[in-house]
């Protein structure tokens, strides 16, 4: 036998599983459900700071004194240290695999397809994610909220590894003529999302087959993130203990514009921060004839709205891109009356980590310094959108390494930081992880798809190329983890990796 099968008689219950596939995730959830790191609603104003270095308080892992001792000796017992993936061991499991689900994973992402929820709705896809997960003997934990869940995989002696998903649609019409397109009127899955869970799943499923043989020198959490359009799924997986005692977090996300077969990847930060910013200005209001004798608003607000964004490109390091562009400016109803008061909205987009925490500070000490030259009152409130995803450099290797191994040395192509938001930015400020690219595209196709439009489809090959990549980068990150806590006993992986993340963002 080449590897691991499906246990005879029983392929749906890895063995092993009563105890490797129990989450542990229920003790987490005790010690952080009573804190809302964020806010649901994000709404935090000025007044979010930088979450210290690789850590957000209040959910640092668990860590035993001795524990890492004891996960090394035990987990030693799997495997002799030095075994990596297995080479083409790994790809023949794969091809088996796929060859048993990938037919099944398919029509799921069409079911998923089919019956598109929106953000914090998604309990028939929660349900369908539970039933299949638990068809297989694990034993997945729906969050609080009842739409999203986690669920562990293998021991737990070990390193830990996260395979992220997001689950929602988007409110679109599904343009699309096929026989797998959306039930539901003004809903679509036009973000991929149907095929980020169903990869995850199968993954999930492959990985427990390795967990049942003895392969899995770890464990291995699969996150079903509810919400990422809205979004702020991610502070609620988060809140529920979701990356509490995780390493490392990993996430594929659909490219349209690379083909299927390919791996974008992308050291540093790969999509932009978008906050919205509200500013309120007031005074007396009076005659235009005396603006001396008031405060001229609509003068001061029109200072406001050009000044704040050129005095922020001169305040902030032009290569973090950070941009003020305003949507609605409003003020006053007659030509000959000076308003009482007025209004200016808008976004701000960002590249870079450390300029989108110094925003809302250096934005409101700015308002400030131009409003009181013309003697009005301006108030400023900074809604957080989602942070930049800042890719840390040895995931993103461990993404390379893994797609060698599986797709072959040329699938890793590079990518740009795109100007989209994806809250995936959250769990990275906390812990060091990546995300890619998946292409989806058929190669040689004439037709030009985008994701967040009507008619936005994949090609199904994608699936397979999914699984392969997020299976083998776990392996590899878990590994990885496995001979950290050989080399280091007693040592703290994930603060060395913390570092490491910090060093590389500064530099890319
Ligand atoms: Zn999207
Ligand atoms: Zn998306």
């Amino acid at each position: 036998m080449s590897g691991p099968e499906e246990p005879p008689g029983d392929a749906r219950a890895p063995r092993g599983t009563p105890r490797d596939g129990t989450s542990s995730a229920g003790a987490d959830n005790e010690q952080t459900t009573g804190r809302t790191p964020f806010g649901s609603a994000m709404a935090q104003g000025a007044h979010m700071t930088t979450p210290g270095p690789g850590v957000m308080p209040g959910l640092e892992p668990p860590t035993a004194p001795g524990a890492a001792e004891q996960r090394g000796t035990s987990a030693a017992g799997l495997a002799p240290a030095g075994i990596t993936l297995g080479g083409e061991a790994l790809q023949r499991q794969l091809d088996s695999f796929l060859a048993r689900h990938e037919e099944e994973l398919t029509l799921f992402r069409r079911d998923l397809h089919m019956h598109p929820e929106l953000g914090y709705a998604e309990h028939r896809t929660t349900q369908r994610i539970v039933e299949r997960l638990t068809a297989a003997g694990l034993r997945p934990q729906v969050l609080p909220r009842g739409t999203g869940l986690f669920c562990d995989i293998g021991p737990e002696d070990g390193p830990t590894v996260a395979l992220r998903a997001d689950i929602d649609a988007l409110p679109l019409q599904d343009e699309k003529d096929v026989p797998y397109r959306s039930t539901v009127p003004g809903v679509a899955h036009s973000c991929g999302h149907d095929v980020h869970t169903t990869m995850v799943v199968g993954a999930g499923l492959f990985l427990a087959q390795q967990a049942a043989a003895g392969l899995l020198p770890g464990r291995v959490r699969l996150l079903f993130q509810p919400a990422e359009e809205t979004p702020g799924g991610a502070l609620d997986v988060m809140a529920a203990g979701g990356i509490c005692g995780v390493d490392r977090v990993f996430a594929l996300h659909c490219d349209p514009r690379i083909e299927v077969g390919q791996l974008g990847l992308r050291t540093g930060p790969i999509t932009a921060a978008c906050d919205k910013v509200y500013v309120k200005v007031t005074g007396p209001g009076g005659h235009t004839a005396r603006p001396h004798l008031t405060a001229d608003l609509v003068y001061a607000l029109a200072k406001i709205v050009t000044e704040l964004p050129a005095a922020l490109s001169r305040r902030v390091d032009p290569r973090s891109s950070l941009s003020l562009v305003w949507g609605r400016v409003s003020a006053g109803s007659v030509a000959n009356a000076i308003p009482d008061d007025g209004i200016a909205e808008g976004t701000v987009r960002c590249l870079d980590d450390e300029a989108w925490h110094r925003a809302p500070e250096m934005m409101k000490a700015l308002l400030q310094s131009v409003a009181a030259a013309y003697d009005v009152e301006a108030s400023l409130e900074y809604v957080r959108g989602v942070p930049p995803t800042v890719n840390e450099a040895t995931s993103v290797q461990m993404f390379r390494d893994a797609s060698a191994e599986v797709l072959g040395e040329e699938a890793a192509v590079p990518t740009p930081q795109s100007l989209g938001g994806e809250d995936f930015g959250w769990y990275l400020e906390s812990i060091p992880g990546a995300l890619a690219r998946l292409g989806v595209r058929t190669p040689g196709s004439a037709t030009e798809y985008d994701l967040h439009r009507g008619d936005f489809d994949v090609d199904e090959s994608c699936i397979g190329v999914g699984i392969r990549v997020m299976a083998a980068t776990a392996l590899t990150a878990l590994w990885d983890g496995f001979r950290g806590l050989e080399s280091s006993p007693g040592g703290s992986d994930s603060n060395r990796e913390s570092g490491e993340r910090d060093i590389a963002s500064r530099s890319s």
